[in-house]
């Protein structure tokens, strides 16, 4: 990635608290693909987030669910459940970054649900679109990370790739917090994929997931 700039600074109030919105751009390069792209990653930070390790989630855009609450993933409900959890301390950070459908873009992901509705899982879809099963990197929110001088959080997340790429930036993960919501009959076969094909954690008890 190229050098991360700050280009906006501004009062985000919402339903649920009055953030304060930070964006950043930086060229992100696809690490599969080696494609470049300009990225933009909007950081909402709520209270003191330096006094204690603050509540962060690393949010990968999803238009699908976010905006829409396609029953088909579980991004609309773990947003709100990140920010309504970050309201309730009173202080963190949510990361939205762009790698909409694990980094393949909105077209791509809808082909691939194309495939999922005549029976592929979400990896062997991908796959049969010639995709990787999961291109994310997470460098670009790491490094916004960095800027507002975080040095430990506590990170709401199901997947280890997050922690992991947390974790080696230096930046010290003091808590896993657990990114479950409720299933529901559309996802509830995704998510068992991601679960057991991916490795993504379940489970609604919070706690330090191990690192190797
Ligand atoms: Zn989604």
């Amino acid at each position: 990635m190229t050098k991360l700039q700050q280009v906006v600074s501004i009062n985000f109030p919402t339903h649920w608290a009055n953030f304060h919105l930070l964006a950043f751009e930086a060229i992100h390069t696809n690490r599969q693909t080696k494609t470049q792209r300009l990225e933009t990653v909007l950081a909402l930070t709520l209270g003191d987030i330096h006094s204690s390790p603050p509540l962060v989630r690393i949010h990968s855009q999803c238009t699908t669910g976010d905006v829409f609450h396609s029953l088909r993933c579980d991004c609309h409900d773990q947003l709100h459940l990140a920010l309504s959890a970050i309201a309730n301390d009173g202080a963190g950070i949510l990361l939205y970054e762009q790698q909409e459908g694990r980094g393949i873009g909105l077209k791509e992901k809808l082909r691939a649900y194309a495939l999922q509705d005549q029976g592929f899982d979400t990896i062997e879809a991908n796959l049969r679109l010639g995709h990787p099963v999961d291109s994310r990197d997470y460098a670009i929110p790491v490094e916004v990370l960095r800027s507002l001088r975080i040095r430990s959080l506590r990170l709401m997340t199901n997947n280890p790739e997050k922690v992991r790429a947390v974790l080696s930036s230096g930046i010290e993960v003091v808590e896993r917090l657990s990114a479950d919501v409720p299933h529901n009959p559309h996802s509830a076969h995704y998510l068992a994929t991601k679960r057991d094909k991916l490795g993504h954690l379940s489970g609604f008890v919070p706690g330090v997931i191990p690192i190797s």
